[in-house]
């Protein structure tokens, strides 16, 4: 069934070890470390992550979000920071009317992605590859 998409929502998947296998159910999307994006979950599922969302967003996420101590934080890679931002781009052509935000801006007190989705948007400026 088709979904009325309004929002992409950021994470982090909050983990730590790479190698560690990891609990990605709660997302359509994990960008990994290495900039490969997984699907996990079709477009059309409402996954259950963000209550106040849910029902007409899409939750990506990338792989890391704590440091070695446990604390929450930005640990993107730049060849995940690139997939990730590639990722939206290309959501948002699929879905023209759609806020991308993070995590934080529906829960502030979850701590995640780890860093601020508007401002890092704003911010970011790509590499530019010549294949
Ligand atoms: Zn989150």
């Amino acid at each position: 069934m088709k979904r009325h998409i309004k929002y992409i929502v950021v994470h982090s998947t909050a983990t730590f070890d790479p190698k560690v296998s990891q609990y990605y159910g709660d997302f359509h999307y994990v960008v990994e470390r290495s900039g490969e994006i997984k699907r996990i979950q079709p477009e059309t599922t409402v996954v259950k992550n963000v209550a106040a969302a849910d029902n007409e967003a899409i939750h990506i996420a990338y792989a890391g979000g704590r440091n070695k101590a446990g604390n929450l934080g930005d640990t993107r890679t730049p060849v995940q920071e690139e997939a990730l931002y590639n990722k939206l781009i290309a959501l948002t052509l699929k879905y023209p009317s759609v806020r991308i935000v993070g995590h934080n801006e529906f829960e502030a007190s979850s701590g995640c992605p780890g860093f601020n989705v508007k401002d890092w948007l704003r911010a970011y400026e790509p590499e530019i590859t010549i294949a």
